[in-house]
């Protein structure tokens, strides 16, 4: 599905659109989170979220947009099979919050 990119890249990029990943959403449904919630905003800690709502990372959002080209940003846009995850994995990278990933 991502030929071009290494094992951890392709697995941080599958887990997010499945939304099967260390953000406080998944790990809450199992018990491995004291909360689903996004600690500074306090709604649930989602990859729409995370990606596209969060504060905390407000300066990698704009990386990306400025990479991306348009501040018309969407899940489907990033996450697509068809595009540069260039910016996506930078943008994961650049917050830290998914520390686990060595991208
Ligand atoms: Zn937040």
């Amino acid at each position: 599905m991502y030929e071009d990119l290494t094992r951890p890249q392709c697995s941080v990029l599958t887990q997010l659109c499945t939304a099967h990943i260390g953000l406080n959403v998944f790990p809450f449904r199992f018990r491995l989170a004291p909360s689903p919630n996004c600690p500074l905003c306090l709604v649930p800690e989602t990859v729409s979220h995370y990606l596209l709502a969060c504060p905390l990372f407000c300066h990698q959002c704009l990386a990306l947009i400025l990479h991306i080209g348009t501040a018309q940003l969407s899940l489907r846009r990033l996450l697509s099979v068809k595009v540069d995850h260039a910016p996506v994995l930078s943008y994961v990278c650049d917050t830290g919050r998914l520390p686990r990933y060595a991208l």
